[in-house]
């Protein structure tokens, strides 16, 4: 569960504001990334995917203080609109933004990708996906007239295959290649664009996909700390990027997966 770590408070990220896009629960990363956030001074204006959720997420919002919320469809060109121009109306400007966002269909997310991948399915999963963090990003940068930090959140299915991860893979690896780019467009105008590559975690996601449980257990067992992603060492991935402790860093997708996407070949077993 994402709430039961002792996070750090303090004021790294005293005085500044920004988006978190993706809290759809209490086990979401945006979630335990705005906690983190939020212990250490930020303010956070929360974009949630439509009504049937703001249900869910406003409880979460009012635990931690705050109460900025307002509906972003990605899919929906006059719904980020709204939200951007709510956020510009009220603040004027942002210091940072957290996409967290991904779907693709349960019927993609099992078996062969060959088989599996309808050209619907491709097209939603990288819109969904892909193309609204390049959307966010642009929203967002305009917003940041004094520089600012952008993170995304990608998995190794971007950069090596993993059973049933199929097309979500392939709009990771399209993820990472858009975030270099952000990186190389926003970088003049003082903007730090990067990722972090989560292990395996479970969320609402991660229920989606065929096997998620197993990708799971070999993300902790093939590990080197032999144990599962934890939260906070997500939320403090995040809070190191966003804040001023992550000067100088662009471009970079960190891992914070307990070490499995350096593992080649797995111990045996039993030694
Ligand atoms: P989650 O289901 O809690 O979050 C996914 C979010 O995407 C939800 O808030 C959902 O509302 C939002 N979303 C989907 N379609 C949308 C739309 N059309 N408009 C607006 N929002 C939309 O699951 P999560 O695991 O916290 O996923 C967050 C991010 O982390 C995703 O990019 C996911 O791929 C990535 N990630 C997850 C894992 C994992 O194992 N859970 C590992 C690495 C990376």
């Amino acid at each position: 569960m994402a709430d039961e770590w002792n996070m750090p408070s303090g004021e790294l990220m005293k005085g500044k504001r920004g988006i978190v896009m993706g809290v759809a629960n209490q086990n979401s990363i945006a979630w335990g990334i705005s906690k983190q956030l939020a212990a250490q001074g930020a303010e956070i204006a929360f974009t949630y995917q439509g009504e049937s959720l703001e249900r869910r997420v406003r409880p979460l919002v009012e635990s931690i203080g705050m109460d900025f919320m307002v509906p972003a469809d990605v899919t929906d060109d006059e719904s980020m609109d709204a939200a951007f121009a709510a956020v510009k109306e009220k603040w004027g400007k942002i210091d940072f933004l957290v996409h967290s966002i991904a779907f693709a269909g349960k019927e993609e997310l099992q078996g062969s990708m060959v088989e599996k991948t309808s050209r619907e399915g491709f097209r939603r999963a990288m819109d969904i996906s892909v193309y609204s963090f390049i959307d966010a990003a642009r929203r967002g940068a305009e917003l940041m007239p004094d520089g600012g930090a952008i993170i995304c959140m990608t998995y190794l299915g971007a950069e090596r295959t993993v059973p049933s991860y199929n097309v979500m893979g392939v709009a990771k690896a399209g993820l990472e290649a858009s975030m270099r780019y952000a990186a190389r467009d926003l970088g003049p105008q003082g903007i730090r664009v990067n990722a972090i590559s989560a292990g395996a975690m479970r969320t609402l996601s991660l229920a989606g996909i065929r096997g998620g449980k197993a990708l799971m257990g070999t993300g902790r067992d093939w590990s080197f700390l032999k144990e599962d992603t934890r939260m906070e060492g997500v939320a403090g991935a995040a809070l190191y990027l966003l804040s001023d402790l992550g000067h100088s860093i662009a471009g970079e997708v960190m891992h914070v997966d307990a070490g499995f996407h350096a593992v080649g070949v797995p111990d045996e077993p039993g030694e």
